[in-house]
């Protein structure tokens, strides 16, 4: 079955083919960073615009790597929520609109089942059950993972998610948006025992996170620095790195628990956080005293894409799960995912 899949849910236009025998055959995306950066954020409206504009472009890019026609293609699958609403609709009604013409069939999918499943798109393919950690620039959860739709939550952050908080970080070390990499770059060469940043809500029981106020103590930290004259280059390293370390040490310490309390012996990790080489190194570490192990997607399929969107669609619409409603679902829990009926 070859499965057209389509993200549009943020500032991100991904599109892939993924054939269920051959596995992904192409995948394109065109990130709308540029056009937001004056802006400081994602402006919902110019999103929305520019999803449509690069949209059908992607597709005829994705299917000529191929080497096909849209008369090729088996099914579409296209995110349809969380995320933005225009944003979503700019991927829906194409999906919808295409399968139609095509006389093809069409499935909404889940943005967080997408990255949640895009560690299978690598050689070594996670087997269920386990724990994920989804940690991005909305999100950061661990869920236990039954099989395909049978997921539990299992805490998240009660504030800030993971990859807003580095965002928010970047923004103070005056770093252009998405700050992630950007802050990662710069902790590369900061000294680690300068400074030590709290690790929130370790202290307690339970697997759920808070950022917020780890984001005010790196604030605070840069202001006082300011104040006393001593905010040079090497210290905006050395804040990066012990706001990295600390954000790292409660994800790895979280995981762990998760892991002890569920009794799984796997742990996917995805989502743009997932992309840390700091917080991948220190899993790995931490998992083997465990006897357990990490997955990973690949670098560019840690963040949005379309290739994590035609894989999950693509493992529904095999056990015949399609959707007849254009309507996007902007808020939409994982949990209220179930197995498709086979
Ligand atoms: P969601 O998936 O929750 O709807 P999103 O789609 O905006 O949110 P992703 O595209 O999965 O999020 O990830 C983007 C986030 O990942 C950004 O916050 C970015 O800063 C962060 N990120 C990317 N690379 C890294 C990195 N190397 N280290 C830390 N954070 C990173
Ligand atoms: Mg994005
Ligand atoms: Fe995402």
């Amino acid at each position: 079955m070859r499965v057209l899949g389509i993200e549009t849910s943020c500032d991100e236009t991904g599109v892939a083919l993924y054939d269920t025998e051959h596995g992904l055959l192409a995948d394109a995306l065109y990130s709308q960073v540029a056009l937001h950066a004056e802006f400081g954020g994602v402006v919902p409206e110019l999103a929305s615009r520019d999803h449509t504009r690069k949209l059908l472009p992607l597709i005829d890019e994705v299917l000529a790597e191929a080497g096909m026609v849209k008369s090729d293609l088996d099914a579409i699958a296209y995110t349809a929520g969380p995320g933005l609403v225009g944003a979503l609709m700019v991927g829906a009604c194409t999906a919808h609109g295409m399968a139609r013409a095509l006389g093809i069939s069409v499935l909404g999918v889940h943005h967080m089942e997408g990255h949640l499943l895009a560690p299978m798109l690598e050689d070594e393919v996670p087997e269920f059950p386990f724990v994920a950690l989804l940690v991005s620039g909305g999100h950061t959860q661990l869920v236990d993972v039954a099989g395909l739709g049978e997921y539990r939550l299992l805490g998240e952050s009660v504030d800030d998610a993971a990859g807003e908080a580095f965002d928010k970080v970047a923004k103070m070390l005056d770093l252009p948006y998405p700050g992630g990499p950007q802050v990662a770059a710069l902790a590369e060469r900061g000294d680690t025992a300068r400074f030590r940043f709290p690790r929130p809500m370790t202290d307690r029981p339970g697997v759920d996170f808070s950022f917020s106020g780890l984001k005010t103590h790196t604030l605070t930290t840069l202001r006082t620095l300011e104040r006393d004259g001593a905010l040079d280059e090497q210290s905006r390293c050395d804040v990066a790195r012990a706001f990295e370390d600390a954000v790292v040490d409660t994800l790895v310490i979280k995981c762990r628990r998760a892991l002890q309390a569920s009794g799984r012996q796997r742990l996917v990790v995805a989502g743009g956080v997932s992309a840390n080489r700091r917080l991948r190194a220190a899993l790995d570490t931490a998992l083997s005293k465990l006897g357990a192990q990490a997955f990973y997607p690949r670098g560019r399929f840690c963040t949005d894409n379309g290739a994590m969107i035609a894989y999950a669609g693509a493992r529904r619409l095999a056990l015949g799960q399609r959707t007849d409603t254009l309507q996007p679902r902007p808020r939409w829990p994982l949990s209220e995912l179930t197995p498709p009926v086979a």
